[in-house]
């Protein structure tokens, strides 16, 4: 547990939390929205400092990442929660925990940010990856990291819904290398109803990090009935050429209800379906349009 960076107490003693774009304001004892930043007695606390859920070495093509450092291996971790409430995740059994119940049931592993960045160095890594879970929700864990990562000789990519806010991105634009974001639809509803947040954030973001020189990838994962009008996949086709740039992959991949947290109900995506959306890609003039999970 570790003092939030970017929050402001109010008269009444609740905290406002500037870490994404949800900006929740939070009572005494309550957590935000991402259930790990916590108001102490008007203090705003990261429950998840330190603490890690999942890690693995994973090639970096895993992350999605294509273009950046192809061949490497990438010390990849995240912790607990999510900003995000998607009906698709597969990662439920981490992002969708709260950090009270983390302390309470002493979940996780303790892991200091100068001992993650040990690790990768002595498994051969050439980056380390912030993913699994969201990492604006626990992004001074990760700055510190990545700071000492830079330092080090190692590359950082983050694997993200975009929803960061302006002073997230002010602080880890100058340690990031490269980012995977998931533009999950162009229709706003549907990141109202299947994700609990918004789009047009995660755009302005996509575009800022392209314009500070981030190497940028984007994943769309195409679900049955929710995210796969062809219309709507075209219009982010066209947003990728025309506000990112032709140069900037964009990954389509396969949805699998078995494996999500509440889509069981939905039929997998269709292989042809996939190459559909792939053709969609390259006739909006997209250079580099990779197909996944199928
Ligand atoms: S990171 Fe986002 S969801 Fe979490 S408390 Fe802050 S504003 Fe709310
Ligand atoms: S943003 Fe990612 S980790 Fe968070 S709920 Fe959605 S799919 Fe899961």
């Amino acid at each position: 547990m570790k003092e939030c960076c970017e929050y402001k107490t109010k008269e009444n003693g609740a905290c406002q939390c500037e870490a994404c774009n949800h900006f929740c304001t939070i009572s005494d004892g309550h957590v935000g929205i991402c259930r790990v930043r916590q108001n102490v007695k008007g203090k705003l606390y990261l429950l998840t400092y330190g603490k890690v859920a999942a890690i693995n070495i994973d090639p970096i093509e895993k992350k999605p990442l294509f273009h950046f450092l192809p061949g490497s291996k990438a010390f990849s971790f995240g912790t607990f929660g999510c900003n995000f409430q998607c009906a698709n995740c597969q990662n439920y059994d981490i992002a969708q925990i709260s950090g009270k119940d983390m302390a309470k049931n002493n979940w996780g592993r303790d892991l200091e940010p100068e001992k993650i960045v040990q690790l990768a160095k002595s498994n051969g890594c050439e980056s380390i990856a912030y993913t699994y879970n969201e990492p604006t929700i626990f992004w001074e864990y990760a700055l510190d990291t990545m700071i000492l990562a830079r330092k080090a000789g190692l590359k950082n990519v983050w694997v993200s819904n975009g929803f960061m806010s302006d002073k997230v991105l002010d602080a880890i634009i100058p340690y990031l290398d490269a980012i995977n974001v998931d533009i999950k639809s162009f229709d706003d509803e549907f990141y109202k109803t299947n994700c609990r947040a918004r789009v047009q954030p995660v755009l302005d973001n996509c575009k800022r990090l392209v314009k500070a020189g981030v190497w940028v990838e984007i994943t769309t994962l195409v679900i049955p009935t929710l995210s796969d009008d062809e219309q709507m996949l075209r219009r982010i086709a066209r947003f990728i050429k025309n506000e990112l740039g032709d140069f900037v992959p964009w990954h389509i991949s396969a949805f699998s209800g078995a494996i999500s947290w509440k889509l069981q109900y939905l039929p997998d995506t269709p292989v042809e379906k996939i190459k559909k959306v792939q053709t969609i890609g390259k006739e909006e003039g997209l250079k580099y349009v990779y197909v996944g999970n199928i």
